[in-house]
């Protein structure tokens, strides 16, 4: 209570809007991943590593638009690019030669060699699915429980918290998030746990035995939705295995992990290399973008046109030119070294602090990402999560890094996401703030 009387004493602006925005926003927000109560901070602008407020409060952002801004805002390449793109006309629903500069960009680093271009992470697992529907000709898809990959109905499956009855690994049950998923669709999406390479096994020879093969299984390489889950060793390559003796398209969602765990994504950084990969948060620099990368197999159905790859934006100038810049300017060898270094300086100082204050927790992370486990437990998937994750913890954390000029994604399955413009100082803030509540805990 304390911490969140000093949070609303210090962001009356943020009130002000928030009851303006009512008004005709819903919710007073735009997207209902923004709401937080009684109102979300209200920011003006943002420049490397720091983010400001209405109420002029600055903030380290480790919240970094949902893990988009690896960049770190207003990057002055990516400012140049998008300028000088700008005054050259920023849209036509035409290719330009960014779009060419980007997909041999990617090519090289996720190692598949075509590519196509949306708007959003939500686009990209969709298409993707669909092309694995189109190729195989099977309706069925399998996912990992808990797993977030965006908000059209095919996904909308088996993810959030709390559940009720999720039922046994080898045959959990496919739920509906939210209103208004039609339950023919629900039913096509079956879960299965991560990390857990033989009930997968199971759950697919299962499908097969009923006359219900799946078209693909879509799934993270390292769960992001779940704070940070790492995939246990030979897991992912087991995974490898099965999907391709099965016949079953693996996709490798990264659009969390691709550009902020490595050059080549999860890819490189676990050496697996799936049938398909989505991407979207980073790829833009800030703007909306999303892609698909795939086997020239697969993408040849795209190619002759049998399966509908579409969209007005898609491979959009200003994007593309924001793309390019990212890719070749600012994502370097260099920025990643920068990334991993400070990381493991944030990981193993939490770990630290907890140890130090005897509160139960650890720290996990990978490159840009990371997050602390308010447990001693393993967190392995999302059942582990839900028993051991402490339900109060992450929020208390959450209100005393903004008391303490650090910005978090609020939610307990969020993690921190670092940009290439942060510096000893933002991961010390960090350090500060967890240690003043470790501090006051432990009292
Ligand atoms: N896939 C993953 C792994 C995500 O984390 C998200 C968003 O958080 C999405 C897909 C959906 O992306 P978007 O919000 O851009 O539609």
């Amino acid at each position: 209570e304390r911490e969140e009387r000093a949070l609303q004493a210090r962001t009356p602006a943020s009130e002000a809007m928030h009851t303006r925005a009512l008004r005709t926003m819903t919710g007073g927000v735009p997207s209902s991943y923004q709401l937080r109560d009684p109102w979300p901070i209200y920011l003006t602008h943002g420049r490397g590593s720091l983010v400001w407020d209405v109420d002029g409060n600055e903030y380290s952002d480790f919240h970094n638009g949902y893990g988009s801004m690896v960049q770190g805002h207003a990057h002055p390449a990516i400012v140049r690019a998008v300028t000088e793109r700008m005054a050259l006309g920023s849209h036509f629903a035409m290719p330009t030669e960014d779009s060419v500069l980007v997909s041999e960009e990617l090519a090289r680093r996720f190692g598949l060699p075509q590519w196509r271009y949306v708007n959003s992470g939500s686009e990209a697992t969709m298409d993707a699915i669909r092309i694995a529907r189109g190729v195989t000709g099977r309706d069925t898809i399998v996912k990992i429980f808990g797993s977030y990959h965006g908000h059209h109905d095919y996904v909308m499956v088996s993810i959030g918290t709390p559940y009720g009855d999720i039922g046994p690994a080898d045959h959990m049950n496919s739920l509906a998030y939210g209103a208004g998923i039609p339950q023919a669709v629900v039913d096509l999406t079956v879960p299965v746990p991560f990390n857990d390479a033989a009930a997968m096994e199971r759950r697919i020879a299962a499908l097969e035995a009923e006359g219900r093969k799946p078209a693909c299984v879509i799934m993270e390489a390292a769960m992001m939705n779940l704070g940070v889950v790492l995939p246990e060793p030979g897991y992912l390559e087991a995974v490898r295995e099965i999907t391709r003796r099965h016949g079953i398209v693996l996709i490798f969602d990264e659009v969390k992990t691709g550009l902020c765990v490595a050059a080549g994504g999860a890819v490189e950084r676990f050496g697996v290399l799936p049938d398909m990969v989505t991407l979207a948060k980073a790829l833009g620099g800030g703007l909306p973008a999303g892609a698909i990368g795939a086997t020239a197999e697969l993408m040849a159905a795209v190619a002759e046109d049998r399966v509908k790859q579409v969209g007005t934006f898609n491979g959009n100038p200003l994007v593309m030119a924001a793309a390019r810049a990212s890719l070749t300017e600012v994502l370097t060898p260099d920025a990643y070294a920068h990334l991993d270094r400070l990381n493991d300086r944030l990981v193993d100082g939490c770990t630290a602090i907890l140890a130090r204050h005897g509160i139960a927790g650890y720290a996990v992370g990978i490159s840009s990402k990371g997050c602390v486990h308010f447990t001693d437990a393993p967190i392995r998937d999302y059942t582990s999560f839900m028993a051991h994750q402490n339900a109060v913890l992450p929020e208390l954390a959450w209100l005393y890094n903004a008391n303490r000029q650090v910005l978090m994604a609020p939610g307990r399955e969020e993690e921190w996401t670092l940009s290439v413009q942060h510096t000893d100082a933002d991961v010390d803030r960090y350090l500060a703030s967890l240690d003043a509540m470790a501090a006051d805990l432990a009292r």
